[in-house]
């Protein structure tokens, strides 16, 4: 390759100043036009390959490549059927797709840009070409993560915020809707925070919030989980595909991790460290509600453990008809 690798997009991580090299996702159920796409960008960029549709799949969701170079024919699933499912789900909705294909007519191209691709070329293809229409879409996602991190982030705890919340509680009750599967909420918040602030002072308040959302984060271990910063001393952690049981178990979890992380708090009553309250509330697999049926019920699941005492949780499964 003649490119210098470092100057191909001159992408940075952010604060950190290092080039890194883009992760591309290679999908062709033929070796030999692997073999060809390896080639072009084995040099400055980590490939990935994968064989099927089905495996194009599974390694978006584990491994968020920075691009997919998505094959049309394939035997198993093809390849609009993969770009679909990709668009579809929150977790790998922003990964880019461009179709390399040996179709060339206008329908096909038509019907790629539709279901999502962001670019389509046609084989053979010129190696200069493919690469800068990449390295285009790379950068352009690149741009795009970070507009995403100023609008997601909380600026305190560096988790997400509430407009993220928002936004991904309603995108994944849809999806576990349509896939009848369930969905855990976990409402959780800080005990006795005010004699918090009160004894220590708002900034000692303020380096307690990043203990706590680190000790919330430490719990959470699959991709598809998310913690965000729901206001004030409050969290909310959004748990796809996860039932009461296991919502429950991370729920504890969480509420151990804190007090193990013995943040002093003397003016408690409860225990001389800081503790949280968490409230669980379950969607079952098939089941009637809104997203914010779910919120005002992982609510009342919160206050009920206020109730009992703190430094505890509560859990329910979600109740449709519960007139809130
Ligand atoms: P409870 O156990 O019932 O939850 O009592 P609490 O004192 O935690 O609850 P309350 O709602 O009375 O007080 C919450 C406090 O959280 C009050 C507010 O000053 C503090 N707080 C909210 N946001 C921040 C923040 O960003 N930084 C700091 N340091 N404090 C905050
Ligand atoms: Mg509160
Ligand atoms: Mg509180």
């Amino acid at each position: 390759m003649s490119e210098n690798p470092t100057a191909v997009s001159g992408l940075l991580v952010p604060d950190m100043g290092q080039p890194i090299r883009p992760k591309l996702l290679l999908v062709d159920d033929q070796a030999v036009n692997i073999q060809v796409l390896y080639q072009a960008f084995s040099a400055d960029h980590q490939l990935i390959v994968a064989r099927s549709g089905a495996r194009a799949l599974e390694i978006c969701a584990a491994q968020q490549p920075d691009l997919v170079l998505l094959d049309v024919v394939m035997p198993d699933i093809d390849g609009y059927e993969v770009c679909k499912r990709l668009k579809a789900d929150p977790a790998t909705c922003d990964i880019p797709v461009i179709f390399v294909t040996s179709h060339t007519d206008e329908a096909q191209e038509a019907h790629g840009l539709d279901v999502g691709a962001v670019d389509f070329i046609s084989k053979p293809f010129s190696t200069k070409i493919v690469r800068a229409r990449v390295n285009t879409h790379i950068t352009l996602k690149r741009q795009s993560d970070q507009l995403r991190s100023w609008v997601y982030v909380d600026r305190l705890t560096g988790v997400y915020n509430r407009r993220f919340f928002d936004d991904r509680l309603k995108s994944e009750w849809g999806r576990a809707a349509r896939n009848r599967t369930p969905l855990s909420l976990l409402m959780l918040d800080v005990d006795y925070f005010k004699r918090y602030n009160d004894h220590y002072g708002h900034q000692a308040g303020d380096m307690c919030l990043r203990c706590v959302a680190t000790a919330i984060q430490e719990k959470l271990q699959r991709p598809g989980d998310h913690v965000a910063r729901y206001g004030g001393e409050e969290f909310a952690c959004i748990l796809p595909d996860t039932d009461l049981a296991a919502a429950t178990h991370v729920a504890q979890a969480i509420r151990a991790n804190v007090f193990a992380a013995r943040m002093p708090h003397l003016a408690s009553d409860l225990a001389p460290v800081v503790t949280v309250s968490v409230g669980v509330c379950t969607k079952l697999a098939v089941q009637a509600g809104t997203a914010h049926d779910l919120l005002c019920q992982a609510d009342v699941q919160l206050f009920a453990a206020k109730r009992g005492g703190r430094n505890a949780v509560c859990a329910a499964v979600l109740t449709p008809s519960a007139g809130l």
